[in-house]
Order: C-alpha cells, then structure tokens, then sequence
C-alpha cells in the first residue's frame, strides 16, 4: 500500500456530493470503515464523509437530508438510490460517564476529527483523489494486521467503554491482532463496559459472533474478561470456549444466539437450563428474536434427542425456522444435519397450513350440531396431525367420519 488509493466504484458515485462540499469552500474526506476496508481490498459498505461545514451548513448545501445524529454531527445526505452520512469533524472532550460524550465540540481541523476516533485503521482519511492523511500510521497497522487504540487507550477506552467490545469485535472481523497496549488496557478498563447501554453491546457482539474470524475475537473476549461485564455472560466462560472453537463461520444473528445458548444449556444440569426468553430479554434484542431462537434452540435439542425428523414439526415450525435448526444442528452435529431432507419433507407435506386443511370450525359445528368450545380446537387439531402424518386423508367426509368416533360418543 502506497500513499494514494484508487477510488473505487462507491467512492466515486460519492463525488458530487463530495464536490459540492468542497466547492463551496469547506473541507471533505473520506474516513473510517469504508477506507479501511477499500485499503484492504475488502468490500466497501457506507461511505462516509468528514467535513469541515457544520451541520447546518451541510445542510443548506442538499435538497434531501435527515439529521440522524444532527447533535453528534451527522446529516444524512440523499441523492439518487444512494445515501451518505456527512459528519461535521468534532472533538470528544466532556466525558462524564464513560459513554459517549455530554456534548461534543465541532472543530474546523481533520487531524482533531482523526484524534477522536477509535482505531488508528479507522482514523485514516482520503481526499477525493484518493490520496491518503495517516496520522497515526493506520496503514503500518494495516499490513502489520493490528487493532490499536489511537492514542492511549486507557484514556480511550475510559472515555467511551464500548471502544473495548469494538476492538475485539475487529480482531473477528478482519482476523487481526489486538495492540498489547491496547489489549493490556482492556483488561484493566473491563468493567467499565457496565455503563455502556445494552443495545450498543450487542451490535458488537452479533458482528463479532457471525464474523469469519470469531475464534480470535472470542479468545480476547476471553483474556479480557469482557464477557463478565456483558449481559448473563459472567460464568459462561465454558460455553464461550465451544462456540469459539467451532469450525463453521455463523451466517446470522438467529443463529448466533441459539448456538450460544445450545451451548450455554448444555453445560447446565437440565433442572437449571438457561431460561432462553429472559437470556435474551437482558440483551434486549426483539421479541420475535426471543420466539425464533426458542424454536431453534428447543428444535436443535429435539433433534439430537430422537435423531428423526419429525413432518408435524416441520409443519409447525414453518419451513425457514425448520432450515434454522438444521443450520444450527450442522455447528454441533454435521452427521446429523440435513437440510436437504427437511426442504423434501416439506415440499410433501399434504397440507402447509391449517387453510388448506378440508375442514373448518363451521364443518364441524354443523356436522356435530355443537356449540363452539375447546372441542372445536382439538378437533381441528387432531385432524391436521393425522393429515399431516398421511395417516388420514384431507377430506372433508372421511375427517368427519373419523372424528365422530372420538367425538360423538
Ligand atoms: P463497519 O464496517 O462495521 O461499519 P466502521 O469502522 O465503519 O465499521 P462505524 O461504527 O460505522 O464503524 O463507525 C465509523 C467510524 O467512526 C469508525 O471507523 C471510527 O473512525 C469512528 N467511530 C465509530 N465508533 C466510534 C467510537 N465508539 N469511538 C471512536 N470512534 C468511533
Ligand atoms: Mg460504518
């Protein structure tokens, strides 16, 4: 790497708005993730933009802009099917409470804006040519393969503790070492990663589970001790162990936390397991998350219990969540997964959901000339499964002649 970059396709689609701030007179980089990872050959996401203009001024330069962060200093900026953030350079100077800043300063100079941020990979700048401002010698750390802390990381990490999850979080992303300065300071930092809200936790730590190299990420989650200070973690430590040494890279969230809690739940004794719903209701993630994993997680241990598939199951589970369990299944068990077999078990299902059963409340309220009640469910019930497992036919008359035996005694 030399000091220039070529722009790439998503930094030059950026350029009228990048001109547009530069020509009326302010100063415009491009910085953060999105040079590291062109730097690196990687795949670019967001571009953003730094920029000497303040947000208001930002603004009147665009038609169509949103102030997602208009007090930390980011203007989103529309144009076409793209969007940028845009983000006025600032100081960090007023922290109260190790989390982010009370307030923060905006100043005209890139080099303070590159001083504020975390890593020195992260604190690299290029300007619309591609030529590169690396203070704080980011590209050395590049090729060195390093996460280190722009500045002293005690102080960065005292500033804003999340610092410390963002650094192991790429260490798993890009399968980089940590800085021993930076890595010896996270360990005394540690427990101020109590004060960093939830939310901002986890998006860490879901990057870090589902990247290519959580092995590394979850070895210094380990010698830090950070996993003491995160939500339900702190005597964990044997489950983390398995989840770390798994061969298979984990391709989404969903199954990020069932593989964690199969794992957890595994090394408790079953009286005690891990209670899914209230696990995850401390890392505050979605009640349909909540659903999904419990399905997943129960499904999994289902099936290493009885080594089948089961058609009824698949039908209750739906086939996507069906697939997430053999998905999960393949971390644990490769014998034992096969999605190939629930993808057929599903395509035969006689029926995919209780409409295209041949039988409704109505049938059996006029068959049976009854009121509604819980018959009426179980009945309904009874007929799907039997459907379901081809042991009765989906048709209405015989339905109805089959359950008057049970029924109509
Ligand atoms: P990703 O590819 O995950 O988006 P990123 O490096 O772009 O990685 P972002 O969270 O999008 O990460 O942040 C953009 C940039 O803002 C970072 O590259 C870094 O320069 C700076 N930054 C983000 N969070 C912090 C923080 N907590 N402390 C200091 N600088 C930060
Ligand atoms: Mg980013």
């Amino acid at each position: 790497m030399n000091d220039q970059l070529t722009l790439t396709e998503e930094f030059k689609q950026a350029l009228p708005v990048f001109e547009r701030l530069t020509e009326a007179g302010y100063e415009a980089y491009f910085v953060g993730g999105s040079v590291r990872d062109a730097l690196l050959g990687l795949p670019v996401n967001d571009v953003d933009i730094a920029t000497s203009a303040r947000p208001e001024e930002v603004k009147a330069l665009f038609e169509k802009t949103v102030d997602i962060g208009i007090e930390h200093g980011t203007v989103l900026v529309m144009e076409g099917d793209n969007h940028y953030e845009i983000t006025t350079y600032r100081t960090e100077s007023t922290y109260k409470d190790f989390r982010r800043p009370d307030s923060v300063s905006f100043v005209r100079s890139l080099k303070e804006d590159l001083k504020r941020r975390d890593f020195t990979i992260n604190a690299i700048a290029i300007d619309k040519e591609g030529n590169i401002t690396d203070l704080f010698n980011g590209i050395e750390d590049l090729n060195k393969k390093i996460i280190r802390a722009v500045g002293d990381p005690n102080e960065r990490f005292h500033e804003d503790a999340l610092r410390m999850m963002r650094a192991v979080r790429f260490a798993a992303q890009l399968g980089f070492e940590i800085d021993d300065n930076t890595l010896e300071a996270t360990k005394e930092q540690v427990p101020l990663l109590e004060k960093i809200a939830v939310e901002r936790i986890n998006i860490e730590w879901i990057k870090l589970l589902t990247s290519k190299a959580r092995k590394r990420g979850l070895e210094a989650v380990i010698e830090t001790k950070l996993y003491e200070y995160c939500p339900e973690l702190a005597n964990k430590k044997m489950a983390l162990v398995y989840l770390a040494n798994g061969e298979k890279r984990i391709d989404s969230e969903r199954i990020a936390w069932s593989l964690l809690l199969y794992y957890i739940r595994y090394m408790q004794p079953r009286a005690y397991q891990e209670n899914i719903a209230s696990f995850l209701r401390q890392w505050k993630t979605s009640n349909q998350m909540i659903e999904d994993v419990k399905t997943i997680v129960l499904g999994m241990e289902e099936r290493l219990k009885t080594k089948t598939l089961d058609p009824y199951l698949i039908f209750n589970y739906g086939l996507d969540l069906s697939l997430d369990i053999e998905e999960a299944l393949s971390h644990v068990n490769k014998e034992l997964s096969n999605p190939e077999e629930v993808a057929t078990i599903y395509t035969e299902l006689p029926i995919h959901s209780r409409d295209d059963l041949d039988l409704s409340g109505h049938d059996l309220m006029t068959h049976f000339a009854k009121k509604p009640g819980p018959w009426l469910g179980e009945a309904i019930k009874l007929a799907e499964e039997k459907v379901i497992r081809k042991e009765w036919p989906n048709d209405k008359e015989t339905l109805l002649k089959y359950l008057e035996v049970i029924f109509n005694q």
